[in-house]
């Protein structure tokens, strides 16, 4: 197939072979002659010039297709940089909490909270790249053992929160014990062959609640988990009912 162009003035080029046949047949030094030189002359000029402009335009507009693409990925990634956490890929504190906030008013929400065991040691005895390999190796672990709807952040240093749609307090038990269990079993390759746990909190946030409420129940419930020797869930008692008198 022809992969050229049409050509925009063809119209034109055939007005301009016309002229010029007509010029070549007119008598020698008549006025219309060179009358009609002169106007083929500047025809040629003018048909040359918008050639070039047309050229130019269809280059700038290229450019501006290239110059929108690009920006266009730019915002992406800009975006993706604001909302998610450069060392693991899950969403940021920001951007979790955002979430969640969004998500809280049109659903109920199970809420876990996760620390990961004296990850201090980790930092301490093996290095600070041990420590972030480890901290790549827990979020794995979560992914692969998350509902799909869930959403996944990180919270703090050492610290990740579940957000899991709905309020069934039995499955989101399950998941987060899943979620210990998997982090427990987890080959981290630490050098003295030790393995990794974490604490799990468990809350929930009814509609309309926010993240602050569930968070800080969960965090009870984690630091419970924690004194009671780690490794292990625990979940937010119910909140304490006000009796009238
Ligand atoms: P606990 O079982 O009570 O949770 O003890 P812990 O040692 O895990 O708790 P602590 O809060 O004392 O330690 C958290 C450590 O996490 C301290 C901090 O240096 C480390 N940390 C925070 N962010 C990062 C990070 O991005 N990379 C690494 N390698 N370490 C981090
Ligand atoms: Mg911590
Ligand atoms: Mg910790």
């Amino acid at each position: 197939m022809d992969s050229t162009p049409p050509d925009l003035f063809a119209q034109e080029a055939r007005t301009l072979a016309d002229a010029r046949a007509a010029h070549a047949q007119a008598g020698a030094g008549t006025a219309a002659r060179e009358a009609l030189g002169e106007l083929i002359a500047g025809y040629e000029r003018l048909l040359r010039e918008t050639r070039r402009l047309v050229q130019r335009s269809d280059r700038a507009e290229r450019e501006m297709t290239q110059i929108n693409q690009r920006l266009q990925e730019l915002a992406a990634e800009l975006e993706y940089r604001a909302t998610h956490d450069p060392l693991t890929g899950v969403l940021n504190r920001a951007a979790i909490i955002d979430l969640v906030n969004r998500l809280c008013k049109t659903h109920e929400l199970s809420l876990i909270v996760l620390d990961i065991d004296h990850f201090k040691r980790v930092n301490d005895s093996f290095g600070h790249p041990m420590g972030d390999r480890v901290l790549m190796k827990v979020v794995d672990c979560l992914r692969q053992v998350m509902p799909a709807n869930a959403s996944l952040g990180r919270v703090g240093g050492e610290e990740f929160t579940i957000a899991l749609p709905g309020r069934d307090p039995e499955a989101s038990l399950r998941i987060a014990h899943a979620v210990c269990h998997a982090i427990e079993a987890n080959e981290v390759g630490l050098p003295d062959g030790s393995r990794v746990t974490a604490s799990l909190g468990l809350s929930w946030l009814p509609r309309g609640g926010s993240f602050d409420e569930a968070y800080g129940l969960a965090d009870q419930a984690l630091y419970s988990a924690k004194r009671a020797g780690r490794n292990r869930v625990a979940r937010a008692e119910p909140r304490p009912r006000v009796l009238r008198a």
